[in-house]
């Protein structure tokens, strides 16, 4: 019997990949099928369904669904969920009740569906679903400022309102897990995978570190207090596509592989990553970070400042508030069993401190910001991009050395926009 927390929603791991011969009949049959082209977010979420990830979805999601997930965090069976996973499309051929192929930009078919569900997604359904899932309490979205800046500055708006005329939903019999095994060896790991890691190592109470930046010393600390309290801490990785600017995923994993070498204790972490796609959805998307974890067999997630933060849109600990705020995380849902179980992890404002002489944070240093060093990734990728010299402290030399050879073999610049709160101006 696992001590490891259940996956989500009661139903254990729901693992829509297909293998072997009934994968080869079904890319047979998926060669006669009415084909549609998805978005890399939608891949990234298929191949979730596939390993089971996303467990308990087995497809995308109904109107009522979505509805429910936008307005409730409720699926239609009374299943918690944070952010709608939907499938978009123009193609006004698509007709209920048809199976088709679902191939992806790279020419791969990723799955075969059954549409039970085809619903029109309104801009103005569009745009309800932008206010319900990604305005936040920060300076962007507060004010009626959302709509002024969302649309140029905010990623997830911007890709929801670019979505086709219609969702479609239904079932899915996922067919390929893309190429993050060849791309990722040792670091790609199924939930099955993670589990049975951390059984042979006998762990129970595990931690994880969401990251889609280089480790800098905060996210260092951030794992080592959760080494200190847990049996262990999965430094779990974004390793599907970002924005322009952000380091690509390969550059990202060898950093972190440099430094659990020479400062972590081997046993105690693990080195993974997942295929998602960013969805920049802030305080939600904490939320959704913590629901898969929980297939993964992890009960513990670290939320530190800013936690998928998006330019100025949520404030600095929103993604922490929001696990105190809505219902279905702390008490049980209308259905028992289909509540999230994974808990956060809250870490206050980080940072190295000249005078406590170490990494401290707001709750521990009684000293002001002018004895300490401000940590943020985007601060340290804007250091490296512009080839500035970047603050003792920050990072360690044997990580700090990937990087810069990284920038400077970069043919193409990419400009690093500042927010104010990686700035550090908050702090008092
Ligand atoms: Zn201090």
């Amino acid at each position: 019997m696992s001590k490891l927390v259940p996956p989500h929603g009661g139903k254990g791991l729901v693992c829509c990949l297909l293998e072997g011969a009934e994968r080869d009949a079904e890319l047979k049959k998926a060669e006669g099928l009415k084909t549609i082209e998805i978005s890399n977010r939608a891949k990234g979420d298929l191949i979730m369904m596939g390993i089971g990830g996303f467990s308990p979805l087995d497809g995308f999601m109904t109107k009522a669904d979505w509805k429910g997930v936008c307005d409730k965090f409720l699926m239609a069976d009374g299943t918690f969920w944070p952010v709608p996973v939907t499938l978009d499309t123009d193609d006004d051929a698509v007709k209920e009740g048809e199976e088709i192929a679902l191939k992806g930009k790279d020419g791969v078919v990723y799955a075969t569906m059954k549409v039970t569900e085809k619903y029109e997604m309104t801009e103005a359904d569009k745009k309800w679903e932008c206010e319900k899932v990604y305005m936040g309490h920060g300076e962007d979205s507060v004010d009626g400022k959302f709509w002024e800046v969302a649309m140029e500055d905010h990623p997830g708006v911007q890709m929801v309102m670019a979505q086709g005329k219609y969702n479609i939903a239904g079932t899915v019999k996922v067919l390929s897990e893309g190429d993050y095994a060849e791309r990722f060896p040792g670091v790609y790991l199924t939930p099955k995978q993670i589990r049975a890691e951390m059984e042979k190592r006998g762990w129970a109470n595990v931690a994880a570190l969401q990251l889609r930046n280089p480790m800098h010393r905060s996210h260092e600390f951030l794992a080592k207090i959760a080494i200190e309290v847990c049996d262990g801490c999965v430094i779990h990785s974004l390793i599907g596509n970002l924005k322009p600017g952000d380091i690509p995923g390969d550059v990202r994993i060898k950093c972190i592989q440099t430094l659990i070498d020479n400062y972590f204790v081997a046993d105690n972490v693990i080195n993974a990553g997942y295929p998602l796609d960013m969805r920049y959805a802030g305080p939600r998307e904490g939320l959704l970070h913590a629901t898969f974890r929980q297939n993964y067999g992890i009960n513990n997630m670290l939320i530190g400042r800013d936690h998928a933060g998006v330019g100025d849109f949520y404030g600095l600990f929103e993604a922490q508030d929001i696990f105190d705020r809505i219902p279905y995380v702390k008490e049980a849902c209308p259905e028992p069993g289909k509540a999230l179980l994974c808990k956060p992890m809250k870490i206050d404002w980080t940072f190295y401190c000249y005078r406590c002489d170490g990494m401290a944070s707001m709750r521990t240093c009684p000293h002001t910001k002018e004895d300490r060093v401000i940590l943020s990734g985007t601060k340290l990728r804007k250091a490296l991009s512009d080839g500035a010299e970047v603050p003792d402290h920050f990072g360690r030399d044997e990580v700090l050395v990937i990087l810069r050879d990284y920038y400077e073999n970069l043919t193409e610049k990419v400009e690093v926009k500042m927010q104010k709160a990686a700035s550090g101006q908050d702090m008092k």
